[in-house]
Formats: structure tokens, sequence, C-alpha cells
């Protein structure tokens, strides 16, 4: 029996997030555009077991080692299995604020103020062309990068951990916001679970 990636149930209701993202867009999000991901990516370890062998992150870190017939299948939908299964611990109702900790540390010494990382930040999610996510991740030397991928290309693949992430494709806020994915990440700093990152944080640095 190959190995199979499941569906986990968000640990929030899908109107938790209101009025910042709405119910709607959380179901169809969730239950649609993520489970389409994680049947593809079952389907490619179905035909080629031996993908199911190492974890998520070890067959994004090396598309190289995967084989060419499924290296397509694995950045697309090994990446939406793995972005959205972080994205969404990434919210919680009530969230927001600033974060504290070691990361809040962290921000500080790389970006000056808070507000200085989230106006990078902002401006790589705006300016994304088409599809895709803007990021903050811990790169090898320990440092913290703010970067933008397209499609469902994740950090792992250029070598950085990714502790933080904004999915700005068009399915994620159209409904709510049609066009305006400005105000969608406006929106967004109001439901980021700080704790969260914290934890990815202590992660990466493992
Ligand atoms: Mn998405």
């Amino acid at each position: 029996m190959p190995k199979e990636y499941k569906l986990e149930p968000l640990a929030y209701a899908f109107d938790a997030l209101e009025p910042y993202i709405d119910a709607r867009t959380m179901e169809i999000h969730h239950d649609k555009h993520y489970l389409g991901y994680i049947n593809k990516l079952n389907k490619a370890i179905a035909q080629d077991p031996k993908l199911g062998e190492v974890s998520l992150e070890d067959l994004l870190r090396n598309l190289d080692k995967v084989p060419e017939k499924f290296r397509r299948a694995v950045r697309d939908n090994g990446g939406g299995t793995y972005n959205h299964a972080m994205f969404w611990k990434l919210m919680k109702p009530n969230g927001g604020g600033e974060p504290h900790g070691k990361v809040a540390e962290e921000i500080k010494k790389h970006f000056d103020t808070f507000q200085n990382f989230k106006d990078l930040f902002n401006a790589a999610a705006k300016t994304r062309f088409g599809s895709g996510w803007a990021w903050l991740s811990v790169a090898p030397d320990g440092t913290l990068k703010i970067s933008s991928t397209a499609n469902q290309d994740c950090p792992l693949s250029e070598g950085l951990t990714p502790i933080f992430g904004l999915d700005v494709w068009e399915h994620a806020y159209y409904l709510k916001y049609q066009n305006r994915r400005p105000d969608y990440i406006t929106a967004f700093w109001h439901v980021v679970d700080w704790d969260q990152v914290e934890k990815n944080y202590d992660q990466a640095l493992k």
C-alpha cells in the first residue's frame, strides 16, 4: 500500500477568520483546491511508491532526485500540499498583532522594524505576477529572507526553510476581494498566528 497524504481538517471553523477571510473562500480553498493537490500528489506516489518513502520536505528539497516523469507533479502538487498545510496553521481567529519572542527579535535585527518587515513582505506579495506565494524563510546561514515564488513552488526547493507565507493565488481571495489583492494582504495580518511562526522558526533552526 503506497503512502497516502490525507486531508486534515482545519483547526478552526471555515467562518472563524471572518470578516478578514470569508467562510466560502476557506471552504472551497481547503476542501477543493487543497484536496486537489493532495489527490494529485497521491496519484504520483501510487505510480511510483518510492516517492512516498521520503518526507515531503525532502522531496521538495531535492526535486532533481525525483524521476523526471514525476518531477512536475511533485513540484506542483507536493508544493501545493506542503505550502497549504503550513498556511492553514499560520492563521487563527483573533490573531494578528505583532510577533514576539525570538522571531520578533530576528525580524527587528534583519528588517529594522516590524513595520519595515511588513512593508517588504507586502511588496513581495503584491508584485508576485500571477499565482504564487510570498514567504519569510530562514536561509542556511540562519538569516531571514523575504521572497516570493510562482505557482506552488516552495522555498525548500531553493535551499530555504519557510516559516511564514501568504497564498496570493486568486482562489485565496477572489470571492471576497475580487481583483483587490492588496486589500486581502492587509486583511491577512489580522489573522496571523505569531505563536505558530515562532514554532516554525524554532523548528527551522534545528
Ligand atoms: Mn491556495
